[in-house]
This record gives C-alpha cells, structure tokens and sequence, in this order.
C-alpha cells in the first residue's frame, strides 16, 4: 500500500518497502522557482539552473533518509540497460558529469543512493533486504515492454539477491484511462509480446487503445518470479492529479519532473 508523508517534502512511501529508505516524489517541496518546475524539479536542463536541481536532489534524499553524495541518477533513454553502482561512482550524474544513459540501477555497497526519474513513465523500487540488494528502473512503455524491471531482478540475483525475497513496489505514473497509445504502440507490442498478454494490459476505450503500464510490469515482476505480496502497486495517476505531480502527458513539456529514490543503509 502506498501513503503519503509531508514533513514539508509531500511524498509518497510503500508500506512494502517499510524499513528501507525510499521515496517517491510529488512536485512539492523543492526550491524551483519557474512557474513550471515548480517545485520540486530534479531535471537539469528544464528552466532550473543546475544549482537549484542539485539543492532539490539534497532536499528530497535527505528527506527518504539518505545521504546524497552517495547519491546516482543518469541521463534516461527509455533503454533497458541496468547498471551496478558501487562507490566509484558515487555523486555520478549530481556533482560529477556524466554522458553515461540507462535507465536503471543495483547495487550492494552499503549507503548508496539510486534515483530515478519520471513524469508519468513507471518508476520501480526494489529491495532484497535479506541479501542487502536494492534496485531502481525508469520504466517508459519501452522499458516496459522490454522488461527493464526483469533485467532489474536478473542484475539483483548477480548481487546476491534472491527471487522468492526480492519486493518490488511500482509507484505512481500514468494510468490506463489517461493512456491512450497509437496503432503503431499495439503493433510493436503485439510483435514483441504476443497476444495474449497484450490482451491483460491493452483495452478499447471509446474506440481507441489504451495501455495499463503498471499492469504490465506488474505482469513481467510475476513473470520473473516475484510473489505477489511481494509486489506493492500504487493506485495513484499522474496524470490524474497535476496538481500533485509532473505529468508529462498533461503538462507537455513544459514541465518540471520528479523521482524516485531508494537507499542501502550505511
Ligand atoms: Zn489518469
């Protein structure tokens, strides 16, 4: 289950991921000022000068519990590529420049920060605590249809995690009514995935397909072994509420974007 906590930084916790520093980001609580990143926005190059990113980043990580110089968060390209953080690359992406791109994150190494951001893309949360594994994903419709999530899961396993321990908790973004996808969406999905499971997650509304992304990766976790109270699937819409979130469906691009975090515990 999925509530919100507001100690001046609103955000949103899963109750499956209780004992681990985590977070998932509303567009409150940060220092941009412009009238579309208002206010926390944790993107670079969106009207917020670097500085007042960077302080956002602090603001929020210090809020889940973390420490952000331990902090990574990479330029996105709806990729499925997952990468291991250990403490070489501490501070990548927020204090020190990077031209690396991927969308997801694992690592082992006690006290490290893994962020992910969104606007209406799926952000996933995952934590073996057991084995002391965490993991992070941006998951967009192609990362979704590319299971970037079982990726995650596999690149956890390499660390140490086990599957039948692995929680997973996918947060808020955009949900089925406001998601309304091309042909050229079906047919690549239809391709990739079949028809049978597109059938789970892709319905007709007023003659036009629309696309369940949180079904789906709820359906890929399933599929790559985790239980299913070991899955937490939040009810919340970005796009639904804009006065909460950054949608990038409803705001365009003029807009700021949010986050999701979760630590290790030095
Ligand atoms: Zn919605």
């Amino acid at each position: 289950m999925f509530y919100r906590v507001n100690d001046g930084v609103p955000r949103y916790r899963s109750s499956l991921l209780e004992n681990i520093p985590h977070g998932f980001s509303t567009r409150h609580g940060g220092v941009s000022e412009c009238e579309h990143t208002k206010s926390m926005n944790v993107a670079f190059n969106r009207g917020d000068d670097d500085a007042t990113v960077i302080k956002n980043f602090e603001i929020f990580a210090h809020a889940v519990g973390a420490d952000p110089r331990r902090g990574v968060m990479l330029g996105q390209i709806h990729s499925c590529d997952v990468m291991t953080v250990t403490e070489k690359e501490f501070g990548l992406g927020v204090y020190k420049k990077s031209d690396i791109s991927l969308d997801g994150f694992v690592t082992n190494t006690p006290g490290a920060l893994l962020c992910v951001r969104v606007a209406d893309c799926v952000p996933i949360l995952f934590a073996d605590s057991k084995a002391g594994v965490i993991g992070a994903v941006h998951s967009g419709w192609r990362g979704s249809v590319g299971k970037i999530a079982e990726n995650c899961i596999e690149r956890m396993c390499e660390l140490g995690a086990v599957r039948e321990n692995i929680r997973a908790s996918v947060g808020p973004c955009i949900c089925k009514n406001c998601y309304e996808v091309g042909e050229d969406f079906v047919a690549e999905c239809e391709n990739r995935l079949g028809h049978r499971l597109c059938a789970e997650f892709i319905e007709e509304q007023n003659g036009k397909p629309h696309a369940d992304l949180k079904r789906l990766n709820y359906l890929v976790l399933r599929e790559a072994g985790l239980a299913e109270n070991n899955i937490d699937v939040s009810t919340l819409c970005t796009c639904c509420d804009p006065d909460e979130f950054f949608s990038h469906r409803y705001h365009k691009d003029k807009r700021g974007t949010m986050c999701a975090m979760i630590a290790l515990e030095a």
